[in-house]
C-alpha cells in the first residue's frame, strides 16, 4: 500500500509545509543563505558579529574543563536559576522563587513553544501585535489555536488602544506581548502595557511576554509586564541570554512564571529538549551578575549603531523609523521607487551588496500589503560593517522607471 499524505497534516495546517511538501524555511535562514551565496553584508538575520563579554566566554570554557558536560537538572542549573531570580530583583524589584518560578529553556524559542503548547487548547485565541516574530504564528498553528493580531502602523508602530479593546475578548486565552518589539524596534508605553493587564483581567486571559531585548532599550527604563500591578499572577515572562551577551548560538533562554503555570509549561518542555547547554548555564550566570556598566554599555552601544545605520539609510533615500530598542530598524523603500519589499530584498544583494528582511514576512497575508515596501535591517553588527553597508546603500542604483 502506498503511504498517504495524511501524516503531513499538522505541519501543513500550520503553514509550515508547502503544498508540494517542501519546507517553508524561515525568512531569517533564507536571507542568511542569500547573504552567503552573494557575499553581501548580512543585515538580515539578527545576530551580532562579535563576541560578548570575555568573562562569560571564559566561564563556559572553564565549565567544560570542570566537567559540566552532562544533563543539567530539568528546571536548569541552580546557579543560573539563582542568577535569574537575582537579576529580576536587581533590575525590576521582582521577587521570584528560583526553585519554583524559574525555568531555563533552549533559547526564548523553546520557552515560547513550550508555553503556548502548554496553555492553549484547540480553538483558543492568541492575540499578538502585527508584524510579529514568525515563531508566534507557527506555534499557535501547531497548537491549533486561532491567531488574532493588532496592527502596529508606521511611523511609530504603536498599537491603537481601541483595537486592543476590540480584539481581546472572552475567547482570548493568551495575550502575547513582545517588548521591545521585533521587527519594528518599538517600545510599548506604560499605558499600553497597563491596558493589556486590564484587558487580561477583564477577559481572564494569560499574558506571555517576550522580552528578549529587555537590556537593549535606548532612552528609557525597560518595564517588564510582570512588574505592573495585577500582572504577576497571570504572566509568563520570557527572555534570552543570546541578545544581551552576544551568545545567540548558545541557546540559553528562560522564563519566570507563577508556580502552577510554570509546572504546566515544564510538563511540555521536558519532552521538547528535556534540558540543554550545561556548560553555558553557569557562564550566563556570570553574565547576569556583571556590573550595571556592562548593561548600560550594551544599550548605549546599540543605540549608537542604530543611529549610524539609520543615518546611512536616510542618506541613501529610505524613509526610516527611529527604533527605541532591540536590534532592528525599519526602512521604507518606497521613496526609492520600490513598492515590493520582498522583491527588493531579493535584488538588494545585487543592487547594493546588502541583505535585509521584508517586513511582510512578519505579517499575515491580509496585512502584508500594508507593509509591502518596508524592510528590516539589523544593526547588531560591528561599526565598520555598518559604515560599509551605509556606503554601499548610498550608491544604490535606483532603476529608472518602476
Ligand atoms: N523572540 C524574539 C522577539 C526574537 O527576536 C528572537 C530571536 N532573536 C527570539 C524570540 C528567539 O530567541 P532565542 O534565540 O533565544 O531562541
Ligand atoms: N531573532 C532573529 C531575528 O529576528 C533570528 C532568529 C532565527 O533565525 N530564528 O532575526
Amino acid at each position: 500500500m502506498t503511504i498517504s499524505g495524511g501524516w503531513k497534516r499538522t505541519a501543513r495546517g500550520a503553514g509550515l509545509l508547502g503544498p508540494d511538501g517542501s519546507i517553508a524555511s524561515t525568512i531569517f535562514a533564507e536571507m542568511s543563505a542569500l547573504a552567503q551565496s552573494t557575499g553581501a553584508i548580512n543585515l538580515g538575520q539578527g545576530f551580532p558579529d562579535e563576541d560578548g563579554p570575555p568573562e562569560v566566554l571564559e566561564a563556559a570554557r572553564r565549565a567544560i574543563s570542570e566537567g559540566y558536560n552532562q544533563y543539567p537538572p530539568g528546571l536548569g542549573m541552580p546557579v543560573l536559576r539563582d542568577a535569574i531570580a537575582t537579576h529580576q530583583k536587581r533590575f525590576y524589584g521582582l521577587d521570584v522563587d528560583p526553585d519554583r518560578e524559574v525555568l531555563v529553556t533552549a533559547g526564548a524559542t523553546e520557552a515560547i513553544a513550550a508555553t503556548l503548547l502548554a496553555l492553549l487548547d484547540a480553538g483558543d485565541e492568541v492575540v499578538t501585535l502585527e508584524p510579529f516574530y514568525d515563531e508566534y504564528g507557527a506555534i499557535v498553528g501547531l497548537a491549533n489555536g486561532v491567531h488574532r493580531t493588532v496592527p502596529l502602523l508606521a511611523p511609530h508602530f504603536l498599537p491603537d488602544h481601541d483595537r486592543l479593546r476590540s480584539t481581546i475578548n472572552d475567547r482570548t486565552r493568551v495575550i502575547l506581548v513582545n517588548n521591545p518589539h521585533n521587527p519594528t524596534g518599538a517600545v510599548l508605553p506604560k499605558e499600553t502595557l497597563e491596558l493589556i493587564v486590564e484587558l487580561a483581567h477583564k477577559h481572564d486571559a494569560l499574558i506571555v511576554t517576550d522580552e528578549v531585548y529587555e537590556h537593549l532599550v535606548f532612552d528609557q527604563p525597560h518595564i517588564p509586564v510582570a512588574s505592573l500591578p495585577g500582572a504577576r499572577e497571570r504572566t509568563v515572562s520570557i527572555s534570552s541570554a543570546g541578545k544581551t551577551f552576544n551568545t545567540t548560538g548558545w541557546k540559553i533562554g528562560w522564563l519566570t512564571a507563577p508556580r502552577e503555570i510554570l509546572t504546566a509549561i515544564l510538563a511540555v518542555k521536558q519532552f521538547l529538549t528535556f534540558v540543554n547547554g550545561a556548560p553555558f548555564q553557569p557562564a550566563i550566570a556570570v553574565g547576569l551578575a556583571l556590573p550595571d556598566s556592562f548593561f548600560t554599555g550594551v544599550a548605549a552601544g546599540l543605540k549608537a549603531k542604530s543611529r549610524l545605520l539609520s543615518a546611512g539609510l536616510t542618506a541613501a533615500g529610505f524613509e526610516v523609523s527611529a527604533p527605541e530598542g532591540g536590534y532592528f530598524v525599519v526602512a521604507d523603500a518606497r521613496p526609492l521607487g520600490f513598492t515590493d519589499g520582498a522583491a527588493f530584498c531579493r535584488e538588494l544583494p545585487r543592487l547594493a551588496g546588502v541583505v535585509g528582511v521584508p517586513i511582510s514576512a512578519f505579517c499575515h497575508d491580509e496585512l502584508a500589503a500594508e507593509y509591502s515596501s518596508l524592510v528590516r535591517f539589523a544593526f547588531c553588527k560591528r561599526t565598520e560593517v555598518l559604515e560599509q553597508a551605509a556606503a554601499q546603500l548610498a550608491e544604490l542604483q535606483v532603476p529608472a522607471a518602476r
